[in-house]
């Protein structure tokens, strides 16, 4: 997208100290999607920045919820369909859940027993990654249905946590690094 323009797509991240709670800078990237332009180079930016060719997956699954704010986007920019996982208790029944450990406490991911088909290769996209907890229960439940994961696509990286390390090697990509 070249430099000026990521620039700009940086420019548009709003960041928030003490939310949800104190220590921690929350990073929103709403405003990136308010703006015409932003929305603009950030998908560009995406499909440019690809973990794998877009040969190498087949469909492109978003996590809950602002996975879901740019991957069917994303998803139809490159032909592929998109897969919803959502939090625990969204989906009517059948579906399948894996179980994460949070700071305090456990969260549960969820999708459509249905939603992946066997074999299915799979990119996992999310705005951010922090811990990567929740991409890697992203990734063990599309491998619990059937599918295989690609790689992972994030606009946003944290620096300091190895969320990355957390990912089994499988290829990742992320526009922006903060801390
Ligand atoms: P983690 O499982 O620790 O990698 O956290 C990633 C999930 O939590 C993503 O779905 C993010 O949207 C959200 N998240 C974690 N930390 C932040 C932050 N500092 N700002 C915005 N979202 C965050």
């Amino acid at each position: 997208v070249g430099q000026e323009n990521a620039e700009y797509l940086v420019s548009l991240i709003r960041s928030v100290p003490g939310f949800p709670k104190e220590g921690i800078i929350f990073r929103d990237f709403m405003p990136v999607l308010a703006d015409p332009r932003g929305l603009k180079i950030l998908l560009q930016a995406l499909e440019e920045a690809l973990p794998v060719p877009a040969d190498e997956f087949d469909a492109i699954a978003g996590l809950e919820s602002r996975g879901f704010l740019f991957g069917p986007t994303l998803a139809s920019r490159l032909g592929k369909g998109f897969i919803a996982i959502r939090k625990a208790g969204k989906l009517p029944p059948e579906t399948i859940g894996e179980s994460y450990d949070l700071e305090y406490g456990t969260a549960s991911v969820e999708i459509e027993t249905e939603a992946v088909a066997h074999g299915e290769r799979v990119l996992i996209v999310d705005d951010l990654i922090a811990t990567g907890g929740t991409a890697k229960a992203g990734a063990d439940l599309i491998e619990k249905a059937g599918g295989k994961v690609a790689g992972f696509s994030f606009v946003m990286r944290l620096d300091g946590l190895d969320g990355i390390d957390k990912l089994g090697g499988a290829p990742t990509s992320s526009l922006v690094s903060m801390p």
